[in-house]
């Protein structure tokens, strides 16, 4: 593998923007060309006439470091009156917060979009306002929301299921309505074709980076790719480090264990997507039944404490790519 990789990552909001931050730093050290991130639109939703992108924005806050890191989401420092005028109108959602500056995101994005530009055009548009270290594609262009269905047959938009619900009703399967007919962004399948390394970040593997797989031709491309694929595993001795990706996971039927996630994205050789998956210190014990599935084990530090340990599990990644 180059020394400057070409790297791409597939990812959703929190995990995914904290393991960006850490690749940003290690393809710094190494003078090499900025990362593309393929982000998980399956979040998206409109709200009081806005198109919201949680998870575009989570890596768009991050990177450009104006996240509320305290919080976990939205702009740091940002205020909410706007909200509590929209709560008094009986607009949107009483479980829903919008930060005044957040808005200002939304709007703009709406007005964008109203304008004809792309989500593309418009990721791109966001990313020029500060110097990002990374190329941002939404996974298409299509909107292809994420619905829950849960037991007693109701059928919930994610947003309200994840925040309103709290993930307690209990899941009985995901659906992307309208994403068969979906294309992947304009340079997704070009930049996974042309890259050295994929990247699955340890998002969600349901909800974040499920959606993304969903979408006609990115599974294909990742098939074909002379790229290293390698995962990093966002469940720890056998927990999700935050969220609530367990509940997803057993709604499609996989344990919540570092090794029961490497098998659901499967080995590479034999039609599925890993060459290698990583797995934290305190899963070692998994690693030669890992191994078994035809793919390679690498067991590293994968608590993302700050950038420099998010940035040294990037290096291990690599480091993994590169045999
Ligand atoms: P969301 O879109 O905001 O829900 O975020 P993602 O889907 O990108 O990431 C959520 C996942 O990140 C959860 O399943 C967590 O288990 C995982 N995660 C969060 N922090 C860490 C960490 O420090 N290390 C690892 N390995 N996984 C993490
Ligand atoms: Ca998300």
């Amino acid at each position: 593998m180059a020394s400057s990789p070409r790297v791409v990552v597939l990812a959703g909001g929190v995990g995914g923007s904290k393991f960006t931050l850490g690749v940003r730093d290690a393809l710094a050290r190494r003078n090499g060309p900025e990362a593309t991130v393929v982000v998980n639109t399956g979040d998206d939703l409109w709200l009081s006439g806005v198109r919201l992108q949680p998870d575009v924005d989570s890596i768009l806050y991050a990177l450009a470091g104006v996240n509320d890191t305290e919080r976990g989401w939205g702009r740091d420092g940002d205020t909410e009156r706007v909200n509590a005028e929209l709560q008094q109108w009986g607009a949107g959602w009483p479980w829903f917060t919008l930060g005044d500056l957040d808005l200002g995101t939304h709007l703009a994005r709406t007005g964008w979009l109203r304008d004809g530009l792309t989500p593309t055009q418009i990721v791109e548009r966001l990313s020029g306002r500060w110097p990002l270290g990374v190329r941002m594609l939404p996974m298409t262009d299509t909107e292809v929301d994420t619905h829950v269905r849960v037991v007693g047959g109701d059928v919930l938009h994610f947003q309200e299921w994840w925040t309103r619900h709290r993930a307690q009703l209990t899941p009985l399967g995901f659906d992307h309505p309208g994403i068969e007919a979906a294309l992947p962004a304009p340079g997704v399948v070009e930049a996974i074709a042309d890259a050295d390394v994929v990247l699955l970040a340890p998002s969600n593997p349901v909800v974040s980076i499920g959606p993304i797989l969903a979408v006609p031709g990115i599974r294909e491309a990742l098939a074909l790719t002379s790229a290293h694929v390698v995962g990093v595993s966002p469940i720890i001795g056998g927990a999700v480090v935050r969220g609530m990706a367990d509940v997803c996971l057993t709604a499609i039927g996989v344990e919540t264990s570092a090794a029961a996630v490497a098998a659901h994205y499967g080995t590479r050789s034999e039609g599925g997507l890993l060459d290698a998956w990583l797995i934290a210190e305190e899963d070692a014990h998994l690693a030669a039944a890992i191994d078994a599935l035809g793919m390679r084990a690498v067991v590293a530090p994968l608590w993302m404490r700050d950038v420099a340990a998010s940035a040294a599990m990037a290096d291990a990644a690599l480091a993994a790519a590169a045999v």
